[in-house]
């Protein structure tokens, strides 16, 4: 069964044991951060399903750690705040924060939180078409469009397709890339992750030989180009 990592960050190291303690006894894996900085990075790293924010961090502010998470990234954000920060509570919730819990706050009151807003993201269709210039990959439908046109892809190609195009910039190693698709497609075991990224390639590549799209990390395995930087292939090109 898959377990829900949350990401707790919070300096008052009493009251994030607390919470870890208290969250993790529901079933969820729970990590904690001190500061904002290390929090931004165990986001990177953990790609928690929510994460638990206080607001007044120091180094990096709970609220710029908000803004920084959301430019690339939908996870659900509980904010802690103290009663007296009324105006940083509007400032996070603009920002796209979920919900907030007032300090002092009872450990049960913020494990019910959690529940509901995960309850609430679990309920909500998976998102999105994810568009990179003329490639299109409706994740709902599983279809995959190439200037408009479906492109026909095996259940393993667009399994592989959907992680990759989940995790843009990411370095995916061959084994990540597996265990992503492991369970979905027995036949995907007894071919080679090479293989299905040569087809896929072969799909969705304008030319295969000089990827655009799926690019090859050398000695780790391949990464879906980042939107923006450098920008998706323009239509046509
Ligand atoms: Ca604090």
């Amino acid at each position: 069964m898959y377990v829900k990592t949350i990401l707790i960050v919070e300096d008052e190291q009493k009251i994030a044991r607390m919470v870890q303690a208290y969250l993790a006894r529901d079933g969820y894996r729970v990590e904690v951060a001190f500061d904002g900085d290390q929090g931004w990075v165990q986001f990177g790293t953990l790609e928690p399903d929510l994460v638990v924010l206080d607001l007044m961090l120091p180094r990096l502010s709970g609220l710029e750690l908000a803004r920084r998470i959301r430019q690339s990234s939908n996870v659900p954000i509980i904010m802690l705040t103290a009663r007296a920060e009324e105006a940083d509570r509007v400032a996070g919730l603009e920002m796209g924060a979920d919900d907030y819990v007032v300090k002092p706050f009872s450990l049960r009151e913020l494990a019910a939180r959690v529940r509901a807003v995960l309850r609430r993201v679990d309920a909500e269709p998976p998102d999105e078409t994810v568009r990179c210039g003329p490639l299109e990959v409706d994740l709902a439908a599983r279809e995959v469009r190439m200037n408009g046109s479906l492109v026909e892809l095996t259940p393993t190609e667009f399994d592989l397709l959907a992680y990759m195009v989940n995790h843009p910039g990411r370095a995916l190693s061959r084994r990540e890339l597996l265990e992503a698709i492991e369970g979905r497609s027995y036949a995907s075991l007894a071919r080679t992750i090479d293989s299905h990224m040569k087809n896929l390639r072969h799909k969705i590549e304008p030319d295969p030989r000089e990827p655009a799209f799926i690019l090859t990390v050398q000695g780790v395995g391949y990464k879906f180009r980042r939107g923006g930087e450098p920008a998706c292939p323009s239509v046509g090109a």
